[in-house]
């Protein structure tokens, strides 16, 4: 059996849930659909779940709301007229959207979260509605009744591993389920969301719960990028990738999937594919746990920026024990979370987001390590992009890093730091952001254009 989750965009209008419906029926395996709330029709409109935001924010800031309820509404309308489902549906809707205007306001961690989870709602009771018309059996299944049940952090929940046993007996039905995505039901009963992008959460928990053979997501391109489009032109579609992989990817901007949606399907070890649903045909991205082959030895180059780096030295460090665990207590105590710590004999550094190091953070650590560590030099260098080309097959591959730090030298690129881990899945470059582009370019040429 499949669990399929489409996005906003592939359920944004009367045109592309028909398309959704082919693809449903295509397929008796696809028995799961999880769906988004209605998403953007062009590049100008609103995405439902915003709009939900604007109303909670009128709402609670006690201005009138019938634009808001308004303008949601008709959003479903024009969905629901155009293909010709019966008014109940649109009836219900409507009750649904204005009676969240009527929910406390004071002493309620979880209204936002409850205004947030209507858009997912609403559309699955929506597409349900329109898959039985259209002669294919289906049931809308609130979180609840479906057993997702999730820990109480507003806006940013997480899966109750308890949960799983009893989202298997969505087994036992015969239609086809059609389940929110986005949201689920504290054991006090109340709506949390997952974090922004959330409904790729709801189907690879939903994939894991049922035992899936394959967890489908279906979004508007086709599959990942080797790199990003608006870098490289016409980039490839990764046809294989594994979750350690995807994993290092997603670390390094690329975003078509959320980042904790791959966790319950990994453990699960479901395979996913992202697809497309205005190309259904193209075979797509397919994740899983190891290739096939072992010929390929680089998959993708990602890129981002906005990094800064503590940069440090001090003569014979090396023979000074303790002296790196002192460096990261004083990040600890800041509450600073690094992400790479290349080093040299006598010299250390430790890079980070930049948002991670404000200008306070940045004096109290320069002056600790001058006073107490007594550094003979400390710098803070910024604006730095990590570059990171990615692939697991790296392993069994010799001269990988030789055609990267060839291409970058030939674009006069400086490496400022490299680093591997030693899994070697991916070899990180740091350089200076306004190289960033350019050293993307050169990378894929040099790995996929040669
Ligand atoms: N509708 C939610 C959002 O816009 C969740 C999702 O689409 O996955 O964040």
């Amino acid at each position: 059996m499949k669990v399929i989750k489409f996005g906003g965009s592939s359920l944004a209008s009367a045109e592309q849930l028909k398309k959704v419906l082919n693809i449903v029926k295509s397929d008796y395996e696809r028995r799961f659909v999880v769906v988004s709330a209605p998403g953007k029709r062009n590049p100008e409109d609103t995405k439902v779940t915003d709009a939900l935001i604007q109303y909670y924010q009128n709402y609670t800031s006690g201005n009138n709301v019938t634009e808001n309820q308004n303008w949601i509404i008709e959003r479903y309308q024009s969905i629901i007229e155009e293909l010709g489902l019966n008014r109940t549906i649109l009836d219900n809707i409507a009750k649904a959207i204005k009676s969240l205007a009527t929910l406390p306001i004071e002493n309620n961690d979880f209204l936002y979260d409850t205004f947030l989870a209507a858009g997912e709602d609403n559309n699955a009771k929506l597409v349900a509605a329109f898959f039985s018309k259209m002669d294919v059996p289906a049931r809308y299944i609130h979180p609840k009744e479906a057993g997702l049940i999730v820990s109480s952090e507003p806006g940013n929940a997480r899966i109750l591993p308890s949960s799983y046993d009893k989202l298997e007996n969505l087994n036992n039905y015969s239609d086809v389920l059609v389940i929110p995505g986005f949201f689920g039901v504290t054991v006090d009963n109340q709506i949390c969301t997952f974090s922004r992008g959330g409904s790729d959460i709801t189907g690879s928990i939903v994939a894991a719960g049922i035992k899936a053979d394959l967890y489908e997501n279906f979004t508007d391109v086709n599959g990942i990028f080797a790199a990003h489009p608006g870098v490289v032109e016409k980039p490839h579609s990764i046809p294989e990738l594994t979750y350690k992989e995807m994993r290092e990817l997603s670390y390094a901007g690329f975003s078509v999937l959320h980042d904790e949606a791959l966790i319950p399907a990994y453990r699960g070890k479901i395979p996913l594919v992202i697809k497309n649903t205005n190309n259904p045909e193209h075979p797509g991205t397919k994740i899983i746990l190891e290739h096939t082959g072992k010929d390929i030895p680089v998959i993708g180059i990602a890129a981002d920026n906005d990094f800064v780096s503590i940069n440090m030295s001090k003569y014979l460090m090396n023979r000074e024990v303790g002296f790196g665990r002192k460096v990261l207590q004083i990040l600890e105590d800041l509450n600073i979370r690094f992400e790479h710590m290349p080093t040299g004999i006598d010299d250390m550094s430790i890079v980070m987001r930049g948002r991670e190091l404000t200008p306070i953070k940045e004096q109290e650590i320069i002056s600790q390590l001058t006073r107490k560590l007594e550094v003979d030099h400390v710098e803070i260098q910024r604006d730095l992009s990590i570059i990171m080309i990615v692939g697991e097959n790296m392993k069994s591959h010799v001269g990988v890093s030789a055609i990267a730090t060839k291409a970058l030298s030939e674009n006069h690129i400086n490496l400022t730091m490299i680093s591997q881990g030693s899994s070697e899945v991916s070899i990180m470059f740091v350089i200076d952001s306004k190289d960033e582009k350019k050293a993307v370019r050169a990378l894929y040429n040099a790995y996929f254009r040669k």
